[in-house]
């Protein structure tokens, strides 16, 4: 049978995704991560002996796909220990917040942008009128469109408060190329149902423990393997079964999912194995360009006084802050994120980390110096977002081989929900092969 034993190849959202699906449904699964922690873009990492992540995230309350792997893993009543869930507020302080009401949607967003602060009457009404517009072309656009062209016309000081920062956190690009269609895929799935969607939901533990970790355990206990610190070399697909290279040796398979970063697919598949649908992944992806996404970690003696775990920064340098110690992290840890390729940020570590530390003290001058600062950029972070991008879509790639990644999913830009989601498609349609 196809499901008899089926190899997943990367451990990360995505390839957790996808084995948690087929576990569930009863396969044998092995998963190879050529890590030793498993997440990938989503992962703990150790500074100064704090666990931190490689990279702050947030999630959505939109984000079902995730959020149904967590209470599949963790159990139903879990969410609140592992994840911080509050209405959507969004806040530079003295410039400008905007905050949703506890009321159903849409009249929370219209409430929101009602009493917004910040900006004129004029700016309010235009952008009530723009999400109105949006909403009754069921947030839909042209492909080609990016989000600077869906703009045109909008106040500037909304641009520069709201639908900029809302982009560069979404997509990962710069709001002049970046595709207007998955930005409003995003807004509809934030905006377009229940008020809950919009809810913004911060991690209360490391990215590994939150889904990959657990997940681990979920496909171990139902006879699976976890394979840490080990690289698929390459892989062979046919009609009979997956051989993958591993080390100096091979092992077969009935079937794989390859849930790698897009990046590093080429290094998988080579040529494609003479498969046209390979080929043609393996040719969208080389046309990709990427992103990168900095956070530097500061930890100072004393609490950082956020009113709420996330905040708004003037974007110099760092964009957004995180209150770690509100996050059931040590009190006094800041998280600073910067998104995209900024020349601000093309300075050294140490400087940038020092920029971003007289930043904070602008915010809080109180702070004193801080005990260790730690700055982690990941280069290829996601895809560029661009508008008109031709993309792969997860599913069957070869004979026996199913292709996930979050550069794969049609309705969300590279985040995690992307991710599993496209590891719950790839893994659904290979069951549904199997009969
Ligand atoms: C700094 C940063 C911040 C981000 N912020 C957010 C956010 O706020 N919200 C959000 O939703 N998303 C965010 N993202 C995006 C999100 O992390 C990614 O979209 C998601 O983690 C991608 O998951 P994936 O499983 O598709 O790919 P990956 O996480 O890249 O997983 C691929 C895995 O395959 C493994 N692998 C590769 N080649 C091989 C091989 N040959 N053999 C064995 N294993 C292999 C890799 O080691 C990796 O673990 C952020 C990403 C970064 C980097």
């Amino acid at each position: 049978m196809i499901t008899d034993r089926v190899a997943v190849i990367g451990g990360g959202y995505a390839g957790f995704a996808a084995a948690v699906t087929l576990a569930t449904a009863g396969c044998a699964v092995t998963v190879f991560e050529s890590a030793r922690t498993l997440g990938g873009r989503a992962r703990r990492v150790e500074a100064y002996r704090i666990t931190v992540d490689n990279g702050q995230h947030i999630l959505l309350g939109a984000y079902a796909q995730t959020l149904a792997l967590i209470r599949t893993v963790h159990g139903a009543g879990a969410e609140p220990e592992l994840l911080d869930r509050r209405r959507l507020r969004l806040e530079e302080p003295g410039v400008f917040r905007l905050s949703t009401p506890a009321l159903p949607a849409p009249l929370h967003l219209a409430v929101a942008l009602l009493l917004a602060r910040g900006w004129s009457w004029a700016d309010r009404q235009a952008t009530i009128a723009f999400m109105r517009g949006l909403r009754r072309e069921h947030f839909r656009c042209d492909s080609a469109l990016s989000v600077g062209s869906l703009l045109s016309g909008q106040p500037a000081a909304v641009i520069r408060a709201l639908w900029e920062p809302l982009c560069l956190a979404a997509l990962n690009t710069p709001i002049t190329v970046a595709s207007a269609a998955l930005f409003l895929n995003v807004l509809a799935a934030a905006f377009g149902a229940r008020a809950r969607d919009s809810d913004l939901l911060l991690p209360r533990v490391d990215l590994s423990s939150l889904f990959p970790d657990p997940a681990a355990a979920y496909v171990a206990d139902r006879g699976g393997e976890i394979r840490k610190s080990t690289m698929v070399n390459g892989l062979a697909a046919r009609a009979d079964g997956v051989t993958l290279r591993i080390g100096y040796g091979e092992e077969r398979f009935d079937a794989a999912v390859l849930a790698v970063g897009p990046h590093q697919l080429t290094h998988l598949l080579f040529d494609g194995g003479g498969d046209p649908r390979a080929s043609q992944a393996l040719n969208q992806v080389a046309a990709f360009a990427y992103e990168p996404i900095v956070t530097a970690y500061l930890k100072y003696s004393t609490p950082l006084e956020l009113a709420h775990p996330m905040q708004k920064l003037d974007g110099a340098p760092g964009q957004w802050v995180f209150d770690r110690g509100q996050l059931d992290g040590p009190k006094g840890l800041a998280a600073v994120v910067i998104s995209t390729d900024l020349p601000s940020t093309r300075i050294g570590h140490n400087a940038l980390a020092r920029s971003i530390d007289a930043q904070l003290h602008r915010l809080q001058p109180s702070l004193p110096a801080p005990t260790w600062m730690q700055v982690i950029a990941e280069r290829r972070a996601t895809y560029a977002c661009i508008a008109g991008l031709a993309r792969p879509a997860p599913g069957k790639i070869a004979p026996r081989l199913w292709l996930a990644g979050d550069y794969t999913d049609a309705e969300f830009p590279a985040t995690l929900e992307a991710a599993t989601r496209s590891g719950v498609t790839a893994a659904q349609a290979l069951l549904r092969e199997s009969g």
